[in-house]
């Protein structure tokens, strides 16, 4: 901070040209400049940014100083600093994909012992959708598995379970869930895995288990992509709408009753029927047409809905309607294959966690 420190820190860059200036998060000091001011409040932060803006212009072509910033608004920048002239590449950095997650594994992996035979490509695989920082915070948890267990390296197990963990939340290891309750988990998670199964562009199951979490999820159906995946269709998103509320759907199947387990299947799925309706055009009635804009999209962050009250009511119903349907399917699918069902549940029942070969080989046995 400061319009001296800047012009400082811009004497010594030329002074040990050819150099890199790096500012990381850019947004503490280059924000949109109020139109209003005068009141003092931010005075020294706009002098700071104009005393930049200054620096950045008086460059010649070929001073040797490059400039990199990092930020995760983008959209708060002041446009005097994201205009041409100023920076002259945008470089938007995406969560990693398959190839990129093994990678960032094995770079923080040179600071831990491991076991040789560790499959990277295995433990990024099933680490879909992790961050950077996750990953390395996975690695992380893998050393640490491994000391406890009083071993001096890291195995493929640790890798595997720290996923859980940093994804997941700790193994719960003193919650006691009443019999019954096992039950119902049991049934509920099998429930997921079982309408996942049976429906076509569904991703397969990898990992099933009823040991809590201390995330409060009481179990999990883990489903991995293969390869990477970065459209969905229309059918895909209602499977996996079926597939969320299978959970709920075994329960009601089994038991005749429902309890309040499904409640985070339920924010999800209606999350994903929302945005079919508002967002992706997948709507008869609606067509293409954005009834919500996303306004951050480097933070997956906040839709705004953009339309009348009427239509509102409208898309609410037809959220309902969605969900429904996809309940129903889940729901006939089970029904139809009750017996296996009931075998896969006594079976994660007694087990505790199963692997998705294990659960394919039940399901596929005459
Ligand atoms: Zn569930």
């Amino acid at each position: 901070m400061g319009a001296s420190k800047v012009r400082d820190l811009f004497r010594q860059a030329k002074e040990k040209a050819p150099c890199i200036v790096f500012i990381d998060e850019i947004d503490a000091i280059g924000q949109k400049r109020s139109t209003g001011a005068g009141l003092g409040g931010n005075d020294e932060r706009e002098q700071t940014l104009n005393q930049l803006l200054t620096e950045m212009d008086g460059f010649e072509g070929n001073s040797g100083v490059i400039i990199l910033a990092a930020t995760n608004r983008p959209e708060s920048l002041d446009p005097a600093l994201t205009r041409p002239g100023r920076f002259d590449r945008r470089v938007p950095v995406e969560l990693p994909d398959l190839k990129g997650r093994e990678a960032i594994l094995k770079v923080h992996a040179k600071k831990i012992k491991y076991d040789e035979k560790v499959d990277f490509e295995k433990v990024a695989r099933m680490a879909s959708g992790a961050s950077g920082a996750e990953l390395a915070n996975i690695v992380n948890e893998a050393a640490l598995r491994a000391v406890r267990a009083g071993r001096s390296f890291a195995d493929q197990t640790d890798f595997e379970e720290s996923i859980e963990v940093v994804i997941a939340g700790y193994q719960k290891k003193n919650a006691i869930l009443t019999d019954q309750e096992k039950k119902v988990v049991a049934y509920h998670e099998i429930g997921h895995a079982l309408v996942a199964a049976k429906q076509t562009h569904s991703a397969p199951v990898q990992k099933i288990t009823i040991i809590p979490r201390t995330s409060g999820a009481l179990g999990y159906t883990l489903q991995v992509e293969e390869g990477n995946h970065y459209l969905m269709t229309k059918e895909e998103i209602e499977n996996r709408i079926a597939t969320l509320t299978g959970g709920r759907a075994a329960e009601e199947v089994v038991f005749g009753t429902v309890t309040t387990g499904a409640s985070n299947d339920i924010e999800q799925a209606t999350k994903l029927a929302r945005a079919m309706i508002t967002r992706y055009g997948m709507s008869d009635d609606f067509g293409m047409v954005a009834m919500e804009t996303v306004q951050n999209q480097y933070l997956g962050g906040d839709t705004t809905l953009a339309c009348s009250a009427q239509t509102q009511a409208k898309i609410d119903e037809q959220v309902v309607a969605l969900v429904g349907k996809q309940h129903e399917k889940a729901v006939s699918i089970l029904r139809e294959n009750r017996e296996k069902l009931d075998q896969l549940a006594s079976y994660l029942y007694e087990k505790e966690t199963i692997t998705g070969d294990e659960f394919m080989n039940i399901l596929d046995r005459p």
